[in-house]
């Protein structure tokens, strides 16, 4: 199978990923390098489970740092919000990840760095705090909650302390 770069529309091979995710199952992973520019486009698809292609929303409060531990998959579907960050990361197709916690929280991390470096003013003081806020959260200091909702099923948050909607 090809993939169409999104970025500058040259085609790469589709890889497919076998993956197996602790304590939940099967999981495969698409891959896609582009050749010309080398953007990478991943997505992931749930094969365990009984989500059946339903939309699911799940909700972890994340207080302590074995927390950072828990398992996030997030499909390119599924979309993230963490209130407490200000923080909506909206669907994109080729951005979708196995990690944990602490990856999602490095990836806001990364976003909100980059964004801070063009910006002034109170924009710049709020990109600022809420990297605090992370450092917090990372340190065990602050709690924040971590939603995913995801129109396609192929998101998950595993872990006990986890609540799922339907
Ligand atoms: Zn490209």
């Amino acid at each position: 199978m090809e993939e169409k770069c999104p970025i500058c529309g040259a085609t790469s091979k589709l890889q497919f990923l076998p993956y197996k995710i602790p304590y939940f199952g099967d999981a495969l992973m698409f891959i896609a390098v582009c050749p010309s520019c080398g953007h990478r486009s991943t997505d992931v698809m749930l094969l365990s489970g009984d989500r059946e292609g339903r939309r699911r929303r799940y909700e972890v409060e994340i207080s302590s740092v074995e927390d950072l531990n828990i398992r996030v998959v997030r499909s390119s579907f599924g979309r993230i919000e963490i209130p407490e960050l200000g923080v909506k990361v909206e669907p994109r197709r080729g951005e979708g990840f196995i990690s944990t916690v602490e990856g999602v929280l490095k990836r806001v991390e990364d976003a909100v760095r980059m964004l801070s470096r063009d910006v002034k003013g109170a924009r710049k003081r709020r990109a600022e705090q809420v990297l605090m806020q992370i450092a917090d959260i990372k340190a065990g200091n602050a709690s924040m909650k971590l939603i995913i909702d995801d129109p396609s099923g192929n998101s998950v948050i595993i872990g006990d302390k986890v609540r799922i909607k339907d």
